[in-house]
């Protein structure tokens, strides 16, 4: 108690949040000092600037494919935070009508 865990926490999730991670924080229901809270943090889209709910993964500058590989050797990878109109998956199956 009072070894700054709380602030540490807090510290984290700003970071993840700067990083357009998206973040999830639970407490026990019986602590209610700052409320009974849902505080939904979320990232916003690099696309469209609205509330980003998914994750795209970047591989050479253009979204992964559905089959590339989980780990692309020697290439640039990055994730963008993306809303759901924007998070593509090129060549992904679609389901038969
Ligand atoms: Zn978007």
């Amino acid at each position: 108690m009072f070894s700054g865990k709380s602030e540490e926490l807090i510290r984290r999730v700003k970071r993840a949040v700067i990083a357009r991670r998206s973040v999830q924080v639970f407490k026990p229901a019986i602590d209610d000092r700052f409320g009974s809270e849902l505080d939904k943090l979320e990232a916003i889209c690099v696309v469209c600037g609205e509330s980003a709910t998914r994750t795209q993964r970047i591989v050479n500058g253009v979204p992964a494919d559905y089959d590339d590989p989980i780990i692309v050797i020697g290439a640039q990878e990055a994730y963008e935070a993306r809303c759901r109109t924007c998070h593509t998956v090129p060549r992904r199956a679609t389901a038969p009508a």
